[in-house]
């Protein structure tokens, strides 16, 4: 996983072009995903696809033709989205046009300027202090043209047209954390998925933030009523506990299901509610869809200093971090194949366990948590309560409790 995270990373991606499209190959030697192209000035519901955006060179060098600012060593140098430009400036003139962070001065910022044309560059506070009067020669190789948003969907078939949805934004250049954790997560999702018999479809989106989501909901806004449970990845490889932001409706079962999977895994873990504000869930949790679509991260976006800086890079991500979030991802789509209803056949006194060996000894006073289980699950199985439901009530794990189902099920005492 982390050495696609490391393919990916050198790529100078934006919420249109080149990048996007690189990026998408890539992930196509993996997943065999559809590549869509919506072409400039298409609407989309309140919004248009915006100009496409590529670039090939960009710098600040000074009067010996040094440069001092060079997008060749690092995407994150240009404003992202900048307009072409080539003019001399002085250092008080290219000031408004510079960003950086005082606070570390060894990292680049990262900055856009997608909706509102603008130019500029990105470098460290270190490199702003260095730099003396000038003149300078700014030159930015880029082009803001007609063209397309491009992004990547691949569907998983199941035994049923409900679907479940896993969101990632591919806009992101030279970021780890933010953006490439989300995508290698979901490719080997999606490939360890592709072997499996599933219940339900399972679609995978690899779209530019905002515009991305935005623009695929107005395209299927018949299909989004399939969404039975969705997830945005995002910020899913760095060293930090899990945080899970629930769905608008805040009690959906993916809402649920994540926390039975947390609160055994291990992991810290914390749970946030919704607002309506950071990824692609603000789009997909909008009042008129109202999908059941949370997100997942590690440490929170915004809030941990690397975020959308240089320091957001291959070694701020872990392999033993990126595998930890797939792991949790895979328990969570085992809760929701298996979180089902069934009636216990017997349900007048208990079945006596005994004489199917399904009561295991425990040659102690401790009940043991298999047995337990299975009389939780004939108890409370009166076609009224999920497994789930009976896993919230019971304190006992979802795991055991899906293994207790199948063998009550094959000694006929429970039916869906
Ligand atoms: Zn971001």
């Amino acid at each position: 996983m982390h050495a696609l995270a490391a393919e990916l990373y050198p790529i100078c991606r934006s919420i249109t072009g080149n990048g996007v499209r690189q990026t998408l190959e890539h992930i196509r030697r993996r997943i065999p995903l559809d590549m869509h192209k919506v072409p400039t000035g298409t609407p989309v519901f309140d919004w248009t696809i915006p100009k496409e955006w590529n670039i090939r060179d960009a710098y600040v060098a000074d009067c010996h033709g040094h440069r001092i600012i060079d997008f060749a060593r690092s995407n994150l140098h240009v404003l992202n989205y900048s307009a072409p430009v080539r003019v001399n400036l002085s250092l008080d003139e290219l000031k408004s046009h510079l960003f950086t962070i005082p606070e570390h001065p060894d990292w680049i910022p990262y900055r856009t300027s997608y909706y509102k044309e603008a130019w500029g560059f990105c470098l460290s506070h270190n490199q702003l202090l260095a730099m003396d009067g000038g003149p300078y020669e700014v030159h930015i190789d880029s082009s803001l043209e007609e063209g397309h948003l491009t992004y990547g969907e691949y569907h998983v078939p199941g035994e049923t047209e409900d679907e479940v949805l896993i969101s990632c934004h591919i806009c992101h250049p030279s970021l780890a954390n933010d953006n490439l954790s989300g995508i290698t997560v979901a490719v080997f999702l999606a490939q360890y998925l592709s072997r499996l018999p599933l219940r339900y479809t399972y679609r995978f989106l690899f779209i530019p933030g905002t515009i991305g989501a935005i623009t695929w909901l107005a395209r299927n806004q018949e299909r989004a009523q399939a969404i039975r449970h969705g997830l945005v990845l995002t910020c899913v490889g760095d060293a930090g506990g899990f945080t899970y932001k629930k769905s608008r409706r805040g009690n959906a079962e993916i809402d649920r299901a994540i926390l039975q999977v947390l609160k055994f895994s291990g992991a810290a873990y914390q749970i946030e509610d919704f607002v309506p504000y950071g990824y692609d869930e603000r789009q997909y949790c909008s009042p008129g869809f109202n999908l059941p679509v949370g997100c997942l991260m590690r440490s929170p976006w915004g809030r941990f200093p690397e975020y959308h800086t240089s320091a957001d890079n291959l070694q701020f991500i872990q392999p033993r971090q990126l595998a930890g979030t797939l792991r949790v991802v895979i328990e969570l789509v085992d809760v929701l194949e298996n979180n089902k209803t069934y009636r216990n056949t017997m349900p007048y006194c208990e079945p006596q366990l005994g004489k199917r060996n399904l009561y295991r000894s425990t040659g102690g006073s401790d009940i043991g948590v298999d047995n337990l289980a299975k009389l939780w699950l004939l108890n409370l199985s009166d076609g009224q309560h999920t497994v789930l439901d009976i896993a919230e009530r019971s304190g006992i794990p979802f795991g055991v409790l899906r293994d207790s189902v199948e063998a009550l099920v094959n000694h006929q005492l429970l039916r869906e």
